[in-house]
């Protein structure tokens, strides 16, 4: 199978910035670069929109995606309430549309879940951001916590969770392809 890991934001587009100053784009990235490898070294071909902190716009990675035309497509984000308030705090997924785009947005939200106990599960939703709007394979959005959050933004901060995270986007991945196969 062949797979689309895409870092939201990166470069001049910092992403969300929360407590402490801690910046989305390096957090996606890092999460990232780790599902890339721990999907590689379960055999399946990995795409990464970008690998390092460069600016590239929404378009090069939807097109990306569907000129390699891999399987799966997952975005990784982390979120920002409204106002910054510390006591918003939760796990959400995205899909756009289709029983498959639900069901891969479903198995990694429950994994990601697992991972962070006591941050909120805001489950699974549909939602039209472009990236998983255009791309024309299932595709998932994952916001793995809220970085204006108290609970979430102060274990984002610290790398043996987002390795956790990274292990949990990755079974949620392997999960979905060996219940639902390839496209
Ligand atoms: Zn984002």
């Amino acid at each position: 199978y062949s797979i689309v890991i895409d870092p939201g934001h990166g470069g001049s587009d910092v992403g969300a910035v929360g407590i402490g100053g801690i910046r989305e784009t390096k957090v996606v990235l890092d999460i990232a670069l780790q599902v890339a490898e721990i999907l590689k070294k379960k055999g399946l071909k990995v795409i990464l929109t970008r690998g390092s902190e460069i600016d590239v716009d929404l378009y090069p990675r939807v097109s990306l995606a569907n000129r390699s035309k891999v399987d799966l497509f997952v975005s990784i984000h982390a979120n920002a309430s409204r106002n910054k308030r510390r006591n918003v705090n939760g796990i959400e997924t995205f899909f756009y549309s289709g029983a498959k785009g639900f069901k891969l947005a479903s198995y990694i939200q429950d994994q990601v879940i697992k991972v962070s106990p006591g941050s909120p599960d805001r489950g699974v939703r549909k939602s039209r951001f472009y990236v998983i709007r255009w791309t024309h394979m299932p595709a998932a959005l994952v916001e793995t916590g809220f970085l204006t959050g108290r609970m979430d933004s102060s274990r984002l901060a610290q790398a043996a969770h987002r390795y956790k995270v990274s292990v949990a986007i990755s079974r949620g991945i392997l999960l979905y392809l060996k219940e639902e196969g390839g496209r």
